[in-house]
């Protein structure tokens, strides 16, 4: 009955606005937020027999800023490849950067680089860059607090981890990592509304944490004052998803687009999947879900499916099973609080599974591809394209990646052409409920 469904969505009211004083002491960012505010991001892949990295960053078009970030992520590169050549671990060892990007208003911008390493162990590392685009340069906490001021944030710091999270205060490193030095409080980044401080794993705690002052609570000691936070709406209507009539008995296949949304290349590929009436499943990253509401919003009401790619992308084998849990389950949660749909399907990054991964997944089915287009690798358009009308066949479950203007390109070829060859283009969980293929399930 499935093709003759019509679903009603009550679509969510984004509403951003978060403020002062009343949000001081949120612990995590809100998944709500918006996450890049600036900069174009860029995507680097490398996926080797011994290792693999992942790498989103940031172009802002402030050289400084710019060459502050690939020196960053050089010299991460370096010493983890560097490591590499010495390891040899059951695993792949990863190198895994992600970045979020704030404004906080016409004068300062933030970067926090979020860079995850497994080797013999999983180390978690975050670095912050604010830049002050009045004086062209970076800034530290002592350029906006002087002594006093510091003080100010560590007694709040320790008065809000002693409230929340008083058994673990105690320690030693308690107390060296949260007295009110430069160099303790020096992680940070300005968001329109608030401050936000990052500690290390293994500073104050075993685990990295984040404390949040607004600006108002430290206006004695700051010129800092909040900005207007935006506010948005982006559907005001009920809207329904599209019928569709798929025929079990002719050829179909399901393309899938992973590791974003991106504003660019994500929407161009809706366009064409929307002008052929045909659908694909984006498996999307939790990370990015808050970034594009619109986009997942769009992706369910134009008909697609929405599956999970985890968290952060990070590779699930790697993890304890509570921090794969954890990567699946605020995935589904963030998701769900932009297009009020769980996804039914989840591909763990790079394919790679074990029985920990299998167990956090039940109830979902966990699916990989039978056709590799390696889009990642070619950055090439007809090398996609050529691959995909050379390789397709009936049941296939189509992998690429929509984070280059190459697979976008692809698609836009692809999506027409497919279709004039015979093919139904249907989401993975519609292939599973009408082909006969199981092709990429694993469970
Ligand atoms: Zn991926």
């Amino acid at each position: 009955m499935r093709n003759m469904k019509i679903t009603r969505i009550v679509c969510p009211f984004l509403i951003l606005a978060l403020f002062c004083g009343c949000m001081a002491n949120s612990k995590l960012e809100k998944s709500t937020s918006i996450h890049q505010e600036f900069g174009d991001s860029v995507h680097e892949k490398e996926y080797e027999e011994k290792y693999l990295i992942n790498i989103t960053y940031p172009k802002t078009r402030i050289e400084a800023l710019d060459a502050q970030i690939e020196n960053v992520l050089k010299e991460t590169k370096a010493s983890y490849l560097k490591q590499v050549a010495d390891f040899s671990g059951s695993q792949k060892a990863e190198l895994n950067i992600d970045y979020q990007s704030y404004v906080k208003d016409e004068r300062y911008l933030s970067i926090k680089l979020d860079m995850f390493e497994s080797l013999n162990e999983n180390k978690e590392t975050i670095q912050t860059l604010v830049y002050d685009q009045k004086e062209e340069e970076f800034v530290h906490l002592d350029d906006l607090f002087d002594e006093e001021g510091i003080k100010e944030i560590a007694d709040q710091a320790k008065n809000y981890f002693q409230k929340t999270m008083p058994e673990e205060c105690g320690s030693k490193a308690f107390s060296l990592y949260s007295a009110g030095t430069l160099q303790n409080y020096d992680t940070f980044v300005l968001r329109k509304d608030a401050i936000v401080f990052y500690f290390q794993e293994g500073t104050l705690f075993d685990k990295s944490a984040v404390f949040e002052l607004c600006y108002d609570d430290i206006q004695k000691h700051t010129k800092l004052a909040s900005e207007e936070l935006s506010v948005f709406v982006p559907y005001e209507d009920i809207l329904n998803e599209p019928v569709k009539n798929i025929d079990p008995n002719q050829p179909m296949i399901a393309l899938t687009f992973d590791d974003g949304p991106t504003k660019k290349y994500t929407s161009a590929i809706l366009d064409a999947l929307k002008e052929n009436q045909a659908s694909a499943t984006f498996f999307v990253l939790g990370s990015r879900a808050s970034d594009f509401p619109e986009i997942l919003q769009r992706m369910i009401l134009e008909g697609n499916e929405i599956g999970n790619h985890t968290y952060s992308h990070k590779q699930l084998t790697t993890l304890s099973k509570a921090n794969i849990e954890e990567e699946i389950t605020h995935t589904q949660e963030s998701i769900h609080d932009v297009t009020n749909h769980y996804p039914n399907v989840i591909r763990p990054p790079y394919g790679s599974k074990n029985e920990d991964v299998m167990q956090c997944a039940e109830g979902k089915k966990i699916v990989t591809w039978s056709l590799d287009t390696e889009d990642w690798r070619s950055r090439n358009t007809e090398t996609i394209v050529n691959k995909v009308l050379k390789e397709v066949k009936d049941g296939d479950i189509i992998l690429m990646h929509d984070l280059y203007a190459s697979t976008a390109e692809a698609a836009i070829i692809l999506i027409p052409k497919l279709k004039d060859m015979g093919y139904q283009l249907v989401t993975v969980s519609e292939l599973y409920d009408y082909g006969k293929n199981e092709a990429g399930k694993i469970m």
